[in-house]
């Protein structure tokens, strides 16, 4: 019976190693998209950018033909002041004039603006682009660290999954399957009995069961939790008092 109980405690080892392994596992994929996350924000800044870049632009160039036609406009209307016969025209083209000229000088200033803009968005923009590559280099190299690490881990856990199954064909099959049944249940399935408590529980085991365990002639378990329960050592003292 100490051989089988021995063997559960290893067996409850490698399952508890195996299960570090499966959560150092589960944190990777967080980590990657993480990572992808980033890169997909840089990524949306940048193009945002770029479109206010390319709006502006465009916005620019409506002004600059704007300013090109009304400038057409002026000469031709300079070409007509030659040709009036009365004050009341001259005054009506004058007064056109002055209208398109005051257009313009809005048009210009605008025009100003939106090229002192567009310069600190090109300037943005490529910003936005070096930090991209940048920062996609940076992330694909502790992507590919991270994928290094996911098959030291795969590796890990394949063999010590080899040693559990073979250290399980050691085992009695009965007391594979209620350890099995217990884990699945309760995670640790070997507890400590000590001073007539079951130490995955704290409750109170029976004189008479915890002296069975003490002697250890079968397998033992928690008339609470159901854990199986092991001391771990027998002295003389513990067995006089049980
Ligand atoms: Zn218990």
């Amino acid at each position: 019976m100490r051989d089988q109980i021995s063997a559960l405690e290893a067996l409850q080892q490698l399952d508890l190693e195996l299960g570090v392994l499966e959560d150092d596992l589960e944190k990777y994929p967080q980590k990657i998209s993480r990572l992808n996350e980033e890169i997909e924000d840089i990524k949306n800044s940048l193009a945002k950018a770029k479109e206010e870049f390319n709006q502006l632009r465009k916005k620019k160039t409506e002004r600059e033909l704007e300013l090109a036609g009304n400038k057409d406009k002026i000469k031709k209307t300079e070409v007509k002041l030659f040709e009036i016969k009365t004050y009341k025209e001259y005054e009506a083209l004058q007064k056109e004039l002055s209208e398109v000229k005051r257009i313009n000088a809005d048009l210009e200033e605008n025009i100003i603006k939106e090229m002192e803009t567009l310069e600190e968005l090109e300037a943005l923009v490529k910003e936005k682009d070096n930090a991209l590559s940048e920062r996609a280099k940076e992330y694909e190299n502790a992507i590919n660290g991270y994928n290094l690490e996911i098959n030291e881990i795969k590796k890990a856990y394949e063999t010590k999954n080899q040693e559990k199954k073979k250290l399980a064909s050691l085992i009695n099959p009965d007391a594979l399957s209620l350890y099995e049944r217990i884990r699945r249940r309760n995670g640790v399935v070997l507890v400590q009995a000590r001073n007539e408590l079951c130490t995955g529980c704290n409750m109170n085991i029976p004189p008479q069961l915890f002296n069975e365990v003490l002697t250890s002639t079968r397998m033992i378990q928690c008339p609470n939790c159901h854990r199986i329960l092991y001391c771990e050592e027998t002295t003389e003292a513990e067995l006089q008092t049980a």
